[in-house]
C-alpha cells in the first residue's frame, strides 16, 4: 500500500545487499555471528543484512590500521592529497549508485541522496588540496637555534557515523584523517550499513592494504571500537553515545572528536515578516523530515508576532506534506511521537499533524505545535523529526534567555530587523554557531566549536586537520662549538 503523503522516488528496487567488513585489503562477511537487517522506511522491504563484526574482527581491523600507519605517514603530503582526490573521483562517478543505497536505506529522496553524495565528494577535495598545505610554524627563539613547531598524523583513527548524511559525513572525517596520515577503521551506522560499505569499496582502492578498513554492525561493535588500542575515536552522532564514547576513550588515552546532537531554537522577534519568519521555520524544521544536527528543535515568536507566524506555519506544514521523505525507522518514529503526545498532554496544540499514520513505513507528517513550554520534552530535547513546536514570548529578552537555557549548544537562528539584537544574539548564545536572518547556509570552511551536550573539538573545516595530528615542538640548538 502507497504512502498517503511525502515524496520523492526510493532508491532502486534492487536485491537485498549483504555487507562486508575490510581489514587489510580482504573483503569478509562479519564474524559475530549475528546479523541486522534494514528495511526501507518507505514501504518495510528489506533492503540491506548486516553481518556484524566481532571482537576479534575489531581488534583485527585495529591492529591492521596499526601496522600500515608507519608507511602511510612516510607518504609524502601531495602523494596522499593525490590518492584523496582520485578517491574523491572514484565517489563521485559511484554518486547514483551510492545514492540510490541511501534513499533505499534512510528514506531521503533520491536526488536530495545524490546531492549529499556530491557534498561528501566537495569535502574529500578540499582535503585533498588542504591536507598537503597544512603546516607548522617556525618560533623566534635563540637565534643560533631554530625552533619549530611541527604536525605529526596521530595514528590510528576510529570513525563512527550516523545514518542521517552518511557518505557527507564519513568524507569529512576520513578525508581529514587520511590526507593527514592517519589510517582509519570506520563503522558506519547500522541504519546505513551498505551506504557505508559501498563507499569503503569506492574509496579503500585508492589506499594501500590496511590504510582504511571497515567494520560493520550495531552499538556494540562501535563500543568494541571505542575501547580498542586507537589514537583518536573521531564520532558524529547522538548526545548519549558521544557521553560513553568519552568514558572509553578515558580509559584509553585516546582522544575524543565528538560532533554530537543538538536542540536548535529559533527566534523569532518582533518586526519581522511572519510569512517569510514561517518559511524560514519550516525550512529548518523540515528538512530531511527534521533528521539534521542543526534542525530547527524549538522556536520561540514574539507576541507581537505570534499569531501570525503561527498561521503561515501551519500552511508551511501543508507545502511540505508533499515535500519530505520518511522518518529512518519506526524506532525512531515512536520517539517522534512519544516527544509529541507527551507535550499535547501536557497542554500543547497539534495545529498541523501529530499523528503517525497507519500503514507500512516510518511516515511522520510535518507538525506544528503550539502552545509549548520548555519543561516539555519536545522543547527541551533533541526531537529528530519534522516537528516545529512553538512558544510565544514576551519580550527578544526573554526568548533569549529561554533560547540559551538548553544542555545542548550545537547552533542557533535568530530572525530580527534589529541589529542590536543581532550583535546581542552571537554575543551571548552559548552555541557554536549562531545564524542571522537565515535558518542555513554559511560560508565553506565555517568550523566551530559545540558546547555543553553536543560535542567537543572541531569536527569540520580546515581545524579538523590540526585535530587529526598532534603538534610537536622541536628545539634545534646548535651544537657546541670545536666538536
Ligand atoms: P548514534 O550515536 O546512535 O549512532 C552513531 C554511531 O555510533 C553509529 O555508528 C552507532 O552504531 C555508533 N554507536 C552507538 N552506540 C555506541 C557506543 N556505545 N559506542 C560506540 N559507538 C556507538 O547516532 P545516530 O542516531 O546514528 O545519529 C543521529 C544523531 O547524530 C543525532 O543526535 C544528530 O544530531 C547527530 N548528528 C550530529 C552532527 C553534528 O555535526 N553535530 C551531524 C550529524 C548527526
Amino acid at each position: 500500500m502507497a504512502a498517503r503523503f511525502g515524496s520523492g522516488a526510493a532508491g532502486h528496487t534492487r536485491t537485498m545487499l549483504e555487507t562486508e567488513q575490510l581489514v587489510h585489503g580482504s573483503w569478509t562477511p562479519g564474524n559475530a555471528g549475528r546479523a541486522v537487517t534494514v528495511v526501507n522506511p518507505r514501504d518495510d522491504r528489506p533492503v540491506t543484512r548486516v553481518t556484524c563484526s566481532s571482537g576479534d574482527d575489531v581488534a583485527a581491523a585495529v591492529a591492521s590500521a596499526r601496522t600500515a600507519a608507519a608507511s602511510w605517514s612516510a607518504v609524502a603530503a601531495a602523494d596522499r592529497g593525490a590518492a584523496l582526490h582520485a578517491a574523491a573521483t572514484a565517489v563521485a562517478d559511484a554518486a547514483d549508485d551510492l545514492a540510490a543505497v541511501m534513499a533505499d536505506e534512510m528514506g531521503k529522496p533520491v536526488e536530495e541522496a545524490r546531492a549529499s553524495v556530491l557534498a561528501g565528494v566537495g569535502t574529500l577535495r578540499q582535503y585533498a588540496e588542504l591536507g598537503p598545505v597544512h603546516r607548522g610554524r617556525s618560533l623566534a627563539g635563540d637565534p643560533s637555534a631554530t625552533d619549530l613547531m611541527t604536525y605529526e598524523p596521530r595514528g590510528v583513527v576510529a570513525v563512527i557515523t550516523p545514518w542521517n548524511d552518511p557518505v557527507a559525513v564519513a568524507c569529512g572525517l576520513l578525508g581529514a584523517a587520511l590526507v593527514t596520515g592517519n589510517t582509519v577503521v570506520h563503522k558506519p551506522s547500522e541504519r546505513t550499513p551498505a551506504t557505508g560499505w559501498r563507499l569503503a569499496q569506492v574509496l579503500a582502492p585508492h589506499f594501500p592494504d590496511g590504510v582504511f578498513n571497515l567494520v560493520n554492525g550495531d552499538a556494540p561493535v562501535g563500543a568494541a571500537l571505542a575501547a580498542a588500542p586507537v589514537d583518536v575515536v573521531a564520532h558524529v552522532g547522538s548526545t548519549a553515545t558521544g557521553r560513553a564514547i568519552a568514558a572509553a576513550c578515558a580509559r584509553t588515552g585516546a582522544k575524543a572528536l565528538l560532533e554530537n546532537g543538538g536542540c536548535d531554537p529559533l527566534i523569532v522577534d518582533a518586526g519581522v515578516d511572519p510569512r517569510w519568519a514561517a518559511g524560514q521555520a519550516a525550512l529548518g524544521a523540515f528538512a530531511n523530515a527534521g533528521q539534521i544536527c542543526v534542525s530547527v528543535e524549538r522556536i520561540y515568536a514574539h507576541r507581537a508576532v505570534a499569531d501570525p507566524f503561527l498561521e503561515a506555519l501551519a500552511e508551511e506544514a501543508d507545502r511540505w506534506r508533499s515535500r519530505i521523505g520518511p522518518l529512518v525507522d519506526r524506532r525512531l518514529r515512536d520517539a517522534v511521537d512519544e516527544q509529541v503526545q507527551l507535550a499535547v498532554k501536557a497542554g500543547a496544540t497539534a495545529v498541523r499533524g501529530g499523528a503517525a499514520p497507519a500503514g507500512p513505513g516510518a511516515w511522520y507528517p510535518p507538525t506544528v505545535l503550539a502552545g509549548c513550554t520548555d519543561e516539555m520534552a519536545v522543547m527541551r530535547e533533541e526531537t529528530f523529526g519534522p516537528v516545529a513546536p512553538v512558544a510565544e514570548v514576551e519580550s527578544f529578552d526573554e526568548a533569549l534567555a529561554r533560547a540559551a537555557d538548553s544542555p545542548y549548544g550545537l547552533a542557533a537562528t535568530v530572525l530580527t530587523r534589529s541589529m542590536s539584537h543581532a550583535q546581542r544574539a552571537w554575543r551571548t548564545l552559548p552555541t557554536g554557531t549562531v545564524k542571522v536572518n537565515a535558518v542555513f547556509g554559511g560560508a565553506p570552511g565555517g568550523a566551530a566549536h559545540p558546547r555543553r551536550g553536543s560535542g567537543q573539538g572541531f569536527g569540520y573545516g580546515p581545524e579538523l586537520l590540526d585535530e587529526m595530528t598532534a603538534t610537536k615542538v622541536v628545539h634545534l640548538a646548535a651544537p657546541p662549538t670545536g666538536w
